[in-house]
């Protein structure tokens, strides 16, 4: 199958969640193979009848003996290598991170959709604080909560429009 979404971004933002969400009732494919495929998890799911496999990046990232940044650019470049669409999220909670940029600059490279997501959205109170992402050169974002499947389904709408 080549419909294959795959979601990046620095540590914490909120990335698994998202996943764990995506595979909702199904299981999770843990692929714990060493090599390249040490820290990403796959997994399936469907939206409005299409199906995708979707990879969540990251996982094992704390324990790597790399660098935090070399190991995050090194998961990225492998997302965008196999991915179709890629899911760049970010926290809002948080705010923009220098992390947050060095990521957006590597995905820039990328011929392939890229989507920024801005996660942690749990209530429209919070809208306002993301207008800070802007500053990412994005065109648009999408902004949900993991945590509650706000937003997701404007996500999702838009992830399988590309398949
Ligand atoms: P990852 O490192 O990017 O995979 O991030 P995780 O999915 O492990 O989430 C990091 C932390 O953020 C966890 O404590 C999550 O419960 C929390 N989190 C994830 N999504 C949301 C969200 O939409 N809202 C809030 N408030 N917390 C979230
Ligand atoms: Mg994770």
């Amino acid at each position: 199958m080549s419909n294959i979404v795959a979601i990046v971004g620095r540590p914490n933002v909120g990335k698994s969640t998202l996943f764990n969400r995506l595979l909702q009732k199904r299981q999770a494919i843990v692929d714990d193979v060493s090599g390249v495929t040490r820290d990403r998890h796959y997994g399936k799911s469907d939206w409005n009848g299409k199906e995708f496999s979707v990879i969540d990046t990251g996982g094992y990232i704390i324990g790597s003996d790399d660098s935090f940044e070399a190991e995050i650019r090194k998961q990225v470049e492998l997302a965008v290598d196999e991915a179709n669409v890629i899911l760049f999220m970010v926290d809002n909670q948080v705010g923009l991170t220098e992390m947050d940029k060095e990521v957006a600059q590597l995905l820039r490279k990328s011929k392939k959709p890229v989507l920024l997501v801005v996660n942690k959205v749990d209530s429209n109170k919070n809208l306002d604080d993301s207008y800070e992402f802007y500053n990412l050169g994005f065109e648009q974002f999408f902004t949900i909560s993991s945590m509650t499947g706000s937003g997701t389904g404007e996500l999702l709408d838009e992830v399988i429009s590309h398949f």
